[in-house]
């Protein structure tokens, strides 16, 4: 598992504005294989970390 890197949080009303710098503009997506399934993770164009909001692609 390389998911050190990755804050897991639970998915709200919106999932717009980053909750480790307060960037407010969206993100940038990537994916990750993770066993059988493929998962759908956003990155901060601003701080650059890494969240996963519970998608799978
Ligand atoms: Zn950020």
């Amino acid at each position: 598992m390389i998911e050190s890197d990755v804050t897991v949080l639970d998915m709200e009303e919106e999932f717009r504005i980053c909750p480790a710098c307060g960037y407010k503009d969206g993100f940038h997506s990537m994916f990750r294989r993770d066993g059988e399934i493929m998962k759908w993770l956003f990155i901060c164009p601003s701080c650059h970390k890494i969240f996963d909001i519970g998608l799978k692609a």
